[in-house]
């Protein structure tokens, strides 16, 4: 882009994207997802879990069901709420904590709350008629929400707490999966349903002397009240005489930092990559206008914010928040999915006399001749430099301190690493008992006896959070905590050494009457729920359909695995670029993207994606599946 056609914008491209390279290429490390430990052995008490009484016992169970569901998070209980839906009703979950919520029963850490608008994030609120108290929920109220999904689908009846899988086998002789958990049950099954979290195991920095520390250390996934004291809403009392580092700030740390930064009485914040901090602006739901949305409400909502962010065509945009606020700029409303020829021209038309033409800014910009002539991806690179702008504005006008300001702004596109929204992040480092530690992309070096290397420099400290995450890339077997072998003793780990192989995400050959639930290979929502929501559709689907025909063994066949892997990679193209372009993180394998074509999403975005499965479903031959 040259210096004149950027003549209206308050930025320059070209000086953006070298910054943007700059900054990706300095945090580009060969060992990608192996600079993390796995949490086994001397740190396994980092998983254990604090909301229950040590001690709980009891009889091992042996039994036989029809569905078995691994996971009580949304995911399980979505499943199972769908199945009792289709009239299938011999169920039974398994879950490892002591309660229904999965990444919510663990992530109690203070300001635990969700940014993504509760209408939309809480699956079944015309099923169950709930209404949220605010636009942005809580972890308190989401997991009130989860007993309410529990006591109303009877989930309680069927579920084993505090139990943990450790195996699956497929028994070809018999037709059917056995598991076995970590309190001696045995029990088959008909079918069983993986929804284990794909952000479900904690991952800690594989740094020099990490278990040198003498002080008090925990993962922000089990937050330690009993030390900290206070609860969800903050109040942590206990650190007053303490001084804390947060390592990571990513989007959990970014929902913590504020209630640390107002207890403690000396907080560092080791920051290795700063998070775009959008306004969040929380309010309260208006219940009598939510009672009075005509039925269907809930999926048109869903599926208009998750078009928006996929970029199709929306007649207005209906969340209207800082996710969909650069995708409203583009797209200005309504407006057409990948378009070309006269369809472009008229569309740029149309934006060249619409009303955005009197706004300042991008707004003006893409109305401009240059942008008219402009592709998609590049009117979307365009604003996504303006919102991204407007982003580290906000760390000058907020932060007092201006070197500390310029250290929080974050110089990538949008979407690299997940957007965080929050009104007390920023602000937190004015207080004068916060410091900042920007490690230039390069992270904590070393731990010590008293406490953490950075920059070259101690900081002593009396206790270490780690905000670092959880596994994502990793062996899927050591993530989910169990084995899962199928036809011929072929576990999943070895089927998938070389990369996903499924039909639709959802079913892998060898691996018959399984369905495994999760983003790779399938749609992937901003909204996770919602994309769980339609793995459980499909699943109670294709179950249903498998009594009605009397049949109890299906598999994928190869030949509908192999066209979808290739569907997979052929639409990952689309995204491979942007991803390469993104500095490192979960959503791009580290940086490692050449691996990521085959392990990742749906390209196409998960609105198509569904839409897919909707046709798939309405066809109602069970294509693909092997059917016995
Ligand atoms: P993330 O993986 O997003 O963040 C981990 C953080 O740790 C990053 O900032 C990372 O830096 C940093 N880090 C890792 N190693 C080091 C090191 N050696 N030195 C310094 N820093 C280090 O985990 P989160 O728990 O924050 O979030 C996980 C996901 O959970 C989110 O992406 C989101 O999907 C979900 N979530 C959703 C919320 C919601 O509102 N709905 C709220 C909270 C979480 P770097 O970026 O450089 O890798």
């Amino acid at each position: 882009m040259t210096a004149a056609v950027s003549g209206n914008l308050h930025f320059d491209p070209d000086q953006l994207r070298e910054k943007y390279r700059q900054e990706r290429d300095k945090r580009i490390r060969s060992d990608g997802n192996d600079q993390y430990i796995e949490v086994t052995g001397d740190f396994s008490h980092y998983v254990d879990d604090p909301y229950v009484e040590p001690g709980f016992e009891r009889a091992p169970v042996t039994t036989q069901v029809d569905v078995l569901i691994i996971g009580g998070g949304f995911g399980g209980m979505l499943a199972a709420a769908r199945l009792r839906d289709a009239g299938i009703n011999d169920l039974m979950i398994v879950e490892k904590g002591g309660g229904f919520g999965g990444t919510w029963y663990w992530n109690r850490y203070p300001g635990a709350s969700c940014d993504i608008e509760s209408l939309v994030y809480f699956p079944l609120l015309e099923e169950t008629g709930f209404i949220p108290k605010q636009r942005y929920t809580n972890a308190t109220e989401t997991l009130e929400y989860c007993q309410l999904i529990a006591e109303q689908y009877k989930l309680n009846d069927i579920a084993l707490m505090q139990t943990q899988i450790l195996s699956t086998d497929w028994s070809e002789e018999e037709k059917l999966w056995v598991a076995r958990t970590n309190r001696g049950d045995s029990i088959k099954a008909n079918f069983v349903i993986h929804s284990n979290g794909p952000l479900n195991r904690p991952k800690l920095p594989a740094i020099p002397g990490i278990d040198k520390f003498t002080g008090h250390t925990f993962h922000t996934s089990r937050w330690d009240y009993r030390y900290t004291g206070g609860g969800p809403f903050g109040g942590l009392d206990k650190l007053a005489d303490k001084r804390v580092a947060v390592i990571g700030t990513g989007a959990t740390a970014v929902q913590c930092v504020p209630h640390l930064a107002a207890s403690a009485k000396e907080l560092y914040v080791f920051q290795r990559t700063p998070s775009s901090i959008d306004v969040r602006n929380n309010t309260q739901i208006d219940g009598d206008w939510l009672k009075s949305q005509p039925p269907g409400w809930h999926h048109k909502r869903r599926t208009n914010f998750e078009s928006l962010l996929a970029g199709m065509p929306v007649k207005e945009d209906l969340v209207h928040d800082g996710w969909t606020e650069a995708f409203r700029d583009i797209f200005g409303g309504v407006r057409q999915y990948r378009p070309s020829g006269w369809r472009l021209l008229l569309w740029s038309l149309g934006w060249a006399l619409s009303s955005a033409r009197k706004e300042r800014g991008i707004k003006q910009y893409l109305t401009d001749k240059a942008m008219i002539e402009m592709g998609l991806q590049e009117k979307m690179e365009m604003a996504d430099f303006a919102k991204m702008e407007k982003v580290r504005a906000r760390a000058d006008s907020v932060v007092e301190d201006t070197e500390t300001a310029e250290s929080l702004k974050p110089y990538y596109r949008q979407f690299c690493k997940r957007p965080c929204f929050h009104d007390e992040y920023l602000q937190a480092f004015n207080n004068a008992n916060v410091r900042l530690v920007d490690t230039e992309g390069k992270g904590v070096e070393a731990f010590t006896a008293k406490g953490i290397v950075a920059n070259g420099q101690e900081f002593e400290v009396d206790c270490i959070v780690f905000a670092t995450g959880f596994e994502v890339g990793t062996d899927y077997s050591r993530r989910a905590g169990y084995s899962v072998t199928g036809v011929g003793g072929l576990t999943i780990s070895d089927k998938w050494a070389d990369g996903m192989a499924t039909f639709h995400g959802l079913h892998t050959r060898g691996f018959p009457n399984a369905f495994f639930f999760g983003p790779q290979q399938s749609g992937f929502t901003a909204t996770y729920t919602f994309a769980l929501d339609e793995n459980a559709m499909q699943t109670a689907y294709i179950l249903g359909e498998l009594k009605k025909r009397g049949a109890t063994r299906i598999d994928a066949s190869e030949k509908a695995e192999k066209a979808w892997i290739n569907t997979i990679k052929r639409v990952a193209r689309q995204t491979e670029e942007f991803q390469k372009s993104c500095t490192p993180g979960y959503y791009n394998n580290e940086g490692h993207v050449e691996f990521e074509s085959q392990n990742t999403f749906y390209g196409g975005g998960p609105i198509e994606f569904f839409n897919l499965m909707a046709k798939w479903r309405e066809a109602g031959d069970l294509k693909g599946l092997e059917i016995s």
